[in-house]
């Protein structure tokens, strides 16, 4: 070892305690074995905001020197280690700090470790992150999203079985032992450490070949050189919109073609267009402006750029009408509206098992009833 870099992509706000937790527990266990380290969320980054993709650092190093060496840089170019907190991410993300939809996998190192929290399966979330030409590793821990709030956290284990997860697949940044000593120092709890000594037991990686997973190209952008720039500050209003998908009835408003925000989505809304009243609530309301007007008075919520914000179910007056399913069920951004018009049996039957299923899961956020969230720390424990 010399030196090596593990990032946390996490939720803005709703994941922060939980990333500052598995950075800092990171570099007191190196210390424990001599290295030197340190933790830090990226600058870019802040002030956070509710669900934006963030990222934080931990940088562990052999020595006072090489690790002033690989901190003379604004972020890690490359990382041996990538957490990400919120499997919804594997599509790609988006955050304050730079600009475009970046893949998840986009700092791993050829050969490092993807570690995901997750209820799929590793096929399954191979197939939502972008092909790369080199391979890695992907390890998944099966866990529902830790979300909580700025100052509150969920102390559903989350953290420590990253943590051992990590001495496993890393075993040269730290090991078990010194991880196992630190979150007794930290929290005092065996409980955790037993969490954090079962995920070491039963991690297992499976490799990415070059090639594998979706095959959507990452998004570029030719930035203009200082010298290209127009005088001043130019802040271009978006154009208004039109009709429907440039049609004459309808109406779509004009978005913009380079920032997308449905990375900061963990939940989508589906619409049940037979049951909708167009009592124009949804379209009203939505903080983002997604709805398009379709043709024939419905609203289609443009995934493109649906934060996934949840406002379109809370107001819908509709049973059912808008309800809002884990990102994890879906695979692209294509218009519900267009679907249902091609087909509205198939689309009612789709629909359908969609909404029941979710009604079964747990939302990665809000709760269905009171009590939920002590269950799910409790179920956590037991995975
Ligand atoms: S969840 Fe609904 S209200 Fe929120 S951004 Fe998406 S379409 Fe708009
Ligand atoms: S709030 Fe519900 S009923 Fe009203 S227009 Fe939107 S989807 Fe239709």
């Amino acid at each position: 070892m010399s030196v090596v870099a593990v990032e946390v992509v996490y939720r803005g706000i709703f994941q922060r305690t939980l990333a500052r937790n598995i950075v800092r527990s990171i570099v007191f266990a190196a210390r424990k074995e001599g290295k030197i380290g340190t933790a830090f969320g990226r600058y870019g980054d802040s002030p956070e905001r509710n669900g934006i993709p963030a990222k934080q650092f931990a940088i562990v190093a052999d020595g006072a020197e090489e690790l002033e060496e690989s901190m003379a840089v604004y972020e890690a170019a490359q990382v041996d280690v990538t957490i990400n907190v919120d499997d919804a991410m594997c599509k790609g993300v988006e955050s304050w700090a730079w600009y475009g939809l970046q893949p998840i996998n986009e700092l791993t190192k050829p050969g490092g470790t993807l570690i995901v929290t997750s209820r799929q399966d590793n096929d399954s979330l191979i197939q939502d992150m972008h092909q790369r030409d080199t391979a890695y590793d992907l390890a998944v821990i099966p866990s529902i999203p830790s979300f909580s709030g700025l100052w509150v956290y969920k102390d559903d284990h989350t953290d420590v079985r990253i943590l051992g997860t990590l001495a496993k697949v890393a075993s040269h940044l730290v090991s078990i032992e010194s991880m196992l000593e630190v979150i007794k120092e930290q929290w005092g709890s065996e409980e955790k450490q037993a969490s954090a000594k079962k995920a070491y037991d039963r991690a297992t990686v499976r490799p990415v070949e070059p090639g594998e997973g979706k095959s959507e190209e990452r998004m570029t952008f030719t930035l203009p050189g200082w010298k290209d720039m127009e005088e001043g500050v130019v802040i271009r209003g978006i154009e208004e919109g039109g009709g429907f998908r440039g049609g004459d009835s309808g109406y779509q408003p004009v978005r913009s073609a380079v920032f997308k925000k449905f990375s900061t989505r963990s939940m989508r809304p589906v619409i049940n267009f037979e049951t909708c009243t167009k009592c124009t609530l949804c379209w009203l309301q939505c903080p983002d402006t997604c709805f398009d007007v379709t043709p024939d008075g419905l609203y289609d919520a443009n995934m493109e750029s649906c934060c996934g914000c949840g406002v379109c179910e809370a107001v819908c007056p509709v049973t059912d009408c808008v309800t809002m399913v884990s990102e994890s069920h879906f695979n692209d951004n294509n218009s519900q509206w267009e679907a249902w018009q091609k087909d509205k049996d198939g689309y009612k039957k789709w629909m359908t098992v969609l909404v029941e299923t979710q009604k079964k899961e747990t939302r990665t956020h809000g709760f269905h009833h009171k009590g939920q969230y002590a269950e799910e720390i409790a179920a956590m424990g037991d995975v």
